[in-house]
């Protein structure tokens, strides 16, 4: 178990520049902490940088310099199979395109999440309803994803985020593919998620989105700079 007065994410002077050439200093050296149960945004711009950051924070991808801590742990000393598998365990996933699997039931496309991470057969599907149920889908465990509304999709894809236990549910634009209904309805789940504890990190381009957020950092030509009231310092 983590301290709980560990940061869910510490970027020092976390920086990536592409080689090229010519090179591209895609995301800036620059300081963030990210306290556990925040609910923060990172806005900004197409070509800001924001892929960059999520790649880096979802460790898809290592900086070329600074020390990135999640939960206390340098993931700059892991090895590959360590990163994969910190991955897995400690970041829940959400996408823009929800990435469900069409042939398979909400449940089962939440269960399979389980699968990877070695959870016992016996346990998988009651974990799996219970997430359903923890963001409203109750409802709908035998639904296929195509007889989902969009903002019901993006729920199982949380649920499935959420599944695993992680310490950060890492959201890349989700509300990017839904109406302005469904939309709310997924960031108010967000919101009542931050509410009972969970550490979201939304990335996004949508200012509207990233108001919902409790605070925002802004990324625009790979600087990452304070936007909102937060107890973090960022510099680029
Ligand atoms: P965003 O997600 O905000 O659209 P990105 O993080 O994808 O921004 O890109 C930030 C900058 O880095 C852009 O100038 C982009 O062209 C550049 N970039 C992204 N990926 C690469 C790469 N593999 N090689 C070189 N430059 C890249």
């Amino acid at each position: 178990m983590t301290d709980p007065e560990t940061p869910v994410i510490e970027f020092r002077r976390i920086g990536l520049t592409y080689p090229g050439p010519p090179p591209v200093a895609a995301l800036q050296p620059c300081d963030l902490t990210v306290e556990r149960s925040d609910f923060l945004a990172v806005v900004g711009p197409s070509g800001s940088g924001k892929s960059t950051f999520l790649n880096i924070a979802g460790l898809l991808d290592t900086p070329t310099s600074g020390t990135y801590l999640l939960d206390g742990i340098d993931t700059g000393s892991l090895r590959d199979a360590d990163r994969t598998a910190l991955r897995g365990l400690r970041i829940g996933f959400v996408f823009q395109s929800f990435h469900l699997l069409p042939q398979r039931s909400a449940l089962e496309n939440v269960a399979l999440a389980l699968v990877y991470n070695g959870t016992p057969r016996r346990e998988r599907a009651d974990r799996a309803r219970r997430a359903l149920r923890q963001v409203g889908l109750g409802h709908r465990i035998d639904s296929l994803p195509t007889r989902l509304s969009g903002g019901e999709r993006q729920r199982v894809a949380i649920a499935r985020a959420l599944v695993t236990r992680p310490s950060l549910l890492l959201c890349d634009e989700p509300t990017g593919n839904l109406d302005t209904t469904n939309a709310d309805s997924v960031l108010a789940l967000l919101e009542e998620l931050h509410r009972d504890g969970m550490t979201v990190l939304v990335i996004t381009h949508d200012p509207l989105v990233a108001a919902r957020a409790k605070s925002t950092v802004t990324i625009r030509d790979g600087v990452l700079s304070l936007s909102g009231t937060a107890t973090r310092e960022v510099l680029g």
